[in-house]
């Protein structure tokens, strides 16, 4: 079975082909077949990457706002050139989208219909960046591949199960009645970090106590029991929880309420700087980029030092509330860019919980392998370094959708 899988963001659509034959394998396999565009770089330009597994790379720049002809050229990249896996589209069977907000109704992946599609327009209110993304690549399919059935995997579906008192804010319960509530993000990704860590530790995963961390250029942690998620710490919208590249994180709300009141700021320069000019680069006023943040460090620059002082302490913070929500710990999980490549991030967030027995194995956490196990054979939980797939996990709900229909 030929799945493509589409993940559109504000300014980049990458794809990738999976073929799964017989029953669908444990550990993820390599995609057939990858491409990127990014319009992030020059506006009105489509930068083109296209890899086959096999290695043959494409790269191209096109001249054009049109992404129903970008995702025209994208996508024949797979039936033609040096970049060809099949001979036509029309053998892709099932196609799968990451779509970021599914809102209170849609609480686990479904096929696309005309009221999906609507559905998914009508969120966009929540999800104003992503979600018109995401239904221009599902009508982008539509136009290329026709019939083909496509599937919405909801990045908001995982944490469906948050009880009441995690998920409703303190504020009047009006907000609650107006779908004012946490809906938590990163949801695909939590998902096959809490799977593949319970494969990895060949346990039960409904028998396991697992905190996954997602630190990339946004940054959530989930809290999972029993394979579900029960709180997590982005919440109405990405900005909620830790501090991140860009992000704030939470921050007193009466800060905003104060900014507004001295009239030095409009609600889209609000909208600014809590999304792009806050977390490690607001504080350090270098750059998002934690390596760039650790370059600044390593030369003596104080702010950067401060901006990853102030990292560490909110990811501490946040563990610990999920250690209360989850009620004791089994696993904790580090993924994404930061999770998966800064050791020190590591150990300065096991460090704080040494009194629980957690122990770091320093030169496990050195090395670069990925899906291991760091912790040393004495810890009280094992510490998981998991390189995420989302679009892994997203071909696989589509398979198992496929199943069942
Ligand atoms: P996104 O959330 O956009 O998917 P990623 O998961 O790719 O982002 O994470 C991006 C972040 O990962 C970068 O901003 C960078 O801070 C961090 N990162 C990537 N490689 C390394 C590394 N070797 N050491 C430390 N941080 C890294």
């Amino acid at each position: 079975m030929k799945i493509l899988v589409l993940n559109a963001g504000s300014s980049t659509q990458k794809s990738c082909l999976y073929d799964i034959n017989g029953d669908i394998p444990s550990s993820p396999p390599a995609p057939l077949w990858e491409g990127k565009v990014d319009w992030s770089h020059n506006q009105g330009v489509a930068e083109i990457e296209v890899e086959k597994s096999t290695g043959e790379k494409l790269t191209e720049e096109i001249a054009t706002d049109s992404q129903s002809e970008i995702m025209a050229r994208l996508l024949n990249t797979m039936s033609a050139g040096s970049t060809k896996v099949i001979n036509q589209l029309s053998e892709i069977d099932l196609v799968g989208h990451r779509v970021v907000h599914g809102g209170r109704e849609y609480r686990q992946s479904v096929v696309i219909s005309e009221k999906v599609k609507q559905a998914i327009a009508n969120l966009a209110k929540l999800a104003p960046a992503h979600n018109p993304a995401n239904l221009a690549g599902i009508e982008a399919v539509e136009n290329l591949l026709g019939e083909v059935p496509q599937i919405a995997v909801f990045d908001t579906a995982f944490h469906r199960n948050i009880p009441d008192a995690a998920a409703i804010y303190p504020g009047p319960y009006e907000w609650a009645e107006q779908d004012i509530i946490r809906y938590g993000f990163h949801g695909i990704s939590h998902q096959y970090c809490a799977e593949r860590a319970a494969d990895i530790l060949d346990k039960d995963l409904r028998s396991l106590r697992i905190i996954t961390c997602h630190l990339g250029n946004g940054c959530s942690l989930a809290a999972i029991k029993n394979g579900y998620s029960v709180d997590t710490t982005m919440g109405f919208t990405p900005v909620d929880g830790l501090m991140m590249g860009s992000r704030s994180g939470s921050i007193d709300p009466g800060i905003l309420i104060y900014l507004l009141r001295q009239g030095n700021c409009t609600v889209e320069q609000l909208d600014y700087v809590l999304n792009k000019a806050s977390g490690l680069s607001g504080i350090s006023g270098i750059s998002s980029d934690m390596r760039q943040i650790k370059a600044a460090i390593s030369q003596g620059h104080e702010r950067a030092q401060l901006a990853l002082d102030i990292y560490v302490h909110r990811l501490r913070s946040y563990i610990g509330a999920m250690l209360a929500s989850l009620g004791g710990l089994d696993v904790l999980v580090f993924t994404a860019g930061v999770g998966e490549n800064s050791p020190e991030i590591r150990q300065a967030a096991c460090e704080a919980f040494e009194f629980l027995g957690i122990k770091i194995d320093s030169s496990k956490n050195t090395n670069k392998l990925v899906d291991q196990d760091i912790a040393t054979t004495d810890s009280a939980v094992r510490v998981l370094v998991i390189h995420t797939q989302e679009d892994w996990q997203i071909a696989r709900e589509c398979y198992h959708i496929n199943l069942r229909e």
